[in-house]
């Protein structure tokens, strides 16, 4: 394992990015915090200090909303065409993908995440999205609806909807994939017409401000998007409850989901909110056991398990079992475990020292209850955040390990017997966000997808996202969808007109 990120030779725009306090974003200027304050951000494969970020709590947040009320009410913003608006979008597109090396590079560092993953995917799908939602400020289309009106008999009308902009959105996401959440909730935000105020997560605010940059390169009026770093009990809870935003759209811990909905009643804004996962990844004992296996270590080790849709539960049929367990176990012993800057990393440290201790915490509360790790199983090393891929076999369903989020490389293992049996235990659980199945039998599949209750089921791939596909949950999972035209619907209200003619 090598634990450093210092050897690497940083983009020289990264090393001068990092140098210097980093301020916020109101209107279209950079500003310090009202209160003066500013917080560290650590590199997660040292420990040390990576940089110092203004710290942005409720008065920032406050000048952050008015500049983005002012620009929705009467900026140049609210007269734009749909057409220029998707012109900046994919401005922006370009301007991020110009700069993949930098965004990769600071993400990497911020975060821990190879440097190889975030230049092939996190940049890559962050610009995509950004395209892809371009493409549709165009269409955002309402429809014209035949009416009857039976109390107004031989009265003629002409009625059709309208889909507008919701307003003042507070976008509030979290630290797992920081450029593409920030990206996820900036696309459809932009492309129908609202205007942002976002709070990155304390742990990984660089690479959103980084953003902030291009937007004000690519030509967005001023206070389109605003960008305020903070804690979450303070700035984020202050964008929560403001009465003067329209929307929150958030993406975390379904605990602070609930908090948020709290927060949010007082002005009845709309929520939308993509929370934690639990999700079942089952093989069955006709799938291509290889495929399976390699699938099931990238549910749960990519991104170090920290992603809310990690294929954290796997369930594989009892003649295959013991080979997937084997096979998996396999690919975790030989992950090679280091910091994101390093070429030979697969893996990188967890995002925090809290993380740190909640993912071993998950560990030992897994082992105390009968729980034995056939991979991995505790922390690598003592400097930085870093835990072996750990595959945890011999538990039991009521388990806190099988119940509970754990967000880290942490894998549960348990067999069963018949398909019938296992679609129960795969529903049992508070979350709904994904699931997977294996399978070389996709009629099976189909009927085994229709009764899994979660927002996306992959069949013989996991992980695969798209700009095109919605990605949300049922049950405490969230509420909406991110992505694809669902999400689009969610930034605005309908409008419905009606006329007699
Ligand atoms: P995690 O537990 O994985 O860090 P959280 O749900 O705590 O995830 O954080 C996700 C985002 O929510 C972060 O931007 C964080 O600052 C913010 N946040 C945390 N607590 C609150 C809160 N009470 N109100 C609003 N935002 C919050």
């Amino acid at each position: 394992m090598s634990s450093t990120s210092t050897a690497f030779q940083l983009h020289s725009s990264v090393t001068s990015f990092v140098s210097t306090t980093r301020k916020m974003l109101i209107g279209k200027d950079w500003v310090e915090s009202v209160s003066g304050k500013s917080f560290p951000v650590y590199d997660p494969a040292t420990g040390e200090l990576l940089a110092t970020v203004t710290e942005g709590d409720k008065e920032d947040i406050n000048r952050a909303v008015k500049a983005a009320r002012e620009a929705f009410d009467s900026g140049p913003w609210s007269k734009m065409t749909a057409s220029e608006r998707g012109r900046l979008i994919w401005r922006l597109a370009d301007l991020l993908e110009k700069h993949t090396e930098e965004f990769a590079q600071l993400e990497s560092l911020d975060n821990g995440k190879p440097l190889a993953v975030a230049r092939a995917a996190d940049v890559p799908l962050a610009v995509d999205l950004f395209r892809y939602m371009a493409g549709w400020a165009t269409k955002i289309e309402g429809t014209t609806i035949p009416i009857s009106v039976p109390y107004t008999p031989g009265a003629e009308y002409l009625a059709y909807t309208k889909r507008e902009p919701v307003g003042v959105v507070g976008q509030i996401i979290p630290w797992n994939f920081p450029l593409l959440m920030a990206v996820w909730k900036l696309g459809p935000a932009l492309a129908t017409g609202c205007t942002v105020v976002l709070k990155p997560a304390e742990q990984t605010p660089l690479t959103a401000l980084l953003l902030g940059e291009l937007i004000l390169e690519a030509g967005f009026p001023a206070g389109v998007v605003n960008i305020v770093p903070g804690y979450g009990e303070t700035a984020g809870a202050a964008l929560a409850a403001h009465p003067d935003v329209d929307k929150v759209a958030f993406t975390g811990s379904t605990e602070v989901g609930k908090l948020i909905v709290q927060a949010a009643a007082g002005n009845l804004k709309k929520v939308t909110l993509e929370l934690g996962g639990k999700s079942p990844n089952i093989v069955l004992n006709d799938a291509d056991v290889e495929l399976a296996i390699q699938g099931a270590a990238n549910a749960i080790f990519f991104n170090h398990g920290q992603c809310c849709a990690a294929g954290s539960r796997l369930y594989a049929h009892q003649n295959v079992y013991d080979k997937v367990v084997e096979g998996v176990a396999t690919i975790a012993d030989k992950i090679r475990v280091g910091a994101g800057l390093d070429p030979s990393t697969e893996m990188g440290p967890l995002v925090s020292e809290e993380q740190l201790r909640r993912v071993c915490g998950y560990i030992e509360s897994g082992k105390g209850d009968g729980a034995k790790a056939v991979a991995g199983g505790e922390r690598l090393g003592d400097k930085g955040y870093f835990v072996k891929p750990t595959i945890l076999t011999d538990v039991k369903q009521n388990m806190k390990v099988v119940q509970e989020e754990i967000f880290g490389p942490v894998v549960t293992a348990m067999p069963f017997k018949d398909v019938e049996e296992i679609i129960p235990v795969a529903n049992d659980t508070v979350y709904g966000l994904a699931a997977g199945i294996w399978t070389s039998d996709l009629s099976k599949a189909h009927k085994i997808a229709s009764h899994l209750r979660a927002g996306t089921v992959w069949i013989n791939c996991y992980n695969i996202f798209d700009a095109a596909l919605p990605f949300g949950g049922y049950k405490q999972s969230g509420w909406g969808r991110e992505m694809g035209r669902d999400a689009l619907d969610l930034y605005t209200e309908v409008k419905s007109v009606c006329i007699r003619l």
